[in-house]
């Protein structure tokens, strides 16, 4: 086994009642654990077996992409939730994010309808461009920033199986639950480590 999935954060019922035990166990368990375990059965024999799975994802195309960036979009996206009821955003990094967005509601909007206005399966993405700015930007399927050069801070998976056995065919439902359950403090963590790295 070449890659292996991290832990799960926290326990598979901590984000109840906005994300449920069992669209974690179907998330995480199932699909997540899948495209690990084809990733590995793809990259056997190749080029990539020895390469990081960042460099995978910044070199490869077709399935091994696909794989690769799905594993690493999702544990990146469980690591961006903590268990909780609208966990605010404190401090200097809210005043970051008013520096970037004008307002923190401003961001939040433009973030929803992002999300909201993905068509199909994707990812959303706020992300801290080369010099030093915030972006939000949407990703079809299993798109990646790492590819072009951005840094992601933030994410949301707006693929049904995110947030159909809890709302079906709401992904409105879904954002609003996703944004109680933000970890900022993570959000933040990844901002401090990467403007450190912008000139
Ligand atoms: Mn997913």
């Amino acid at each position: 086994m070449r890659f292996e999935l991290p832990d799960l954060p926290y326990e598979l019922d901590a984000l109840e009642p906005y994300i449920s035990k069992k669209t974690l166990e179907f998330h995480s368990g199932k699909y997540h654990q899948t495209c690990l375990s084809n990733l590995n059965n793809l990259i056997q024999k190749t080029k990539y077996k020895s390469l990081d799975l960042e460099t995978i994802i910044k070199v490869s195309d077709g399935p091994v992409f696909n794989y690769a960036s799905q594993v690493w979009n999702h544990t990146f996206y469980f690591e961006c939730l903590q268990p909780g009821d609208n966990n605010p955003v404190k401090g200097p990094f809210a005043e970051v994010i008013k520096r970037n967005f004008g307002t923190f509601s401003f961001f939040k909007n433009t973030f929803a309808r992002a999300a909201e206005s993905l068509f199909g399966a994707g990812w959303v993405w706020l992300v801290l461009n080369p010099s030093g700015s915030m972006e939000i930007i949407q990703k079809s399927n299993a798109g990646n920033p790492l590819r072009i050069g951005l840094n992601p801070l933030l994410t949301c998976d707006v693929w049904e199986h995110a947030y159909y056995l809890d709302y079906q065919n709401s992904r409105q439902d879904y954002l609003k639950a996703f944004w109680k359950l933000i970890s900022w403090e993570i959000i933040e963590k990844r901002y401090n480590e990467f403007s450190k790295t912008v000139v």
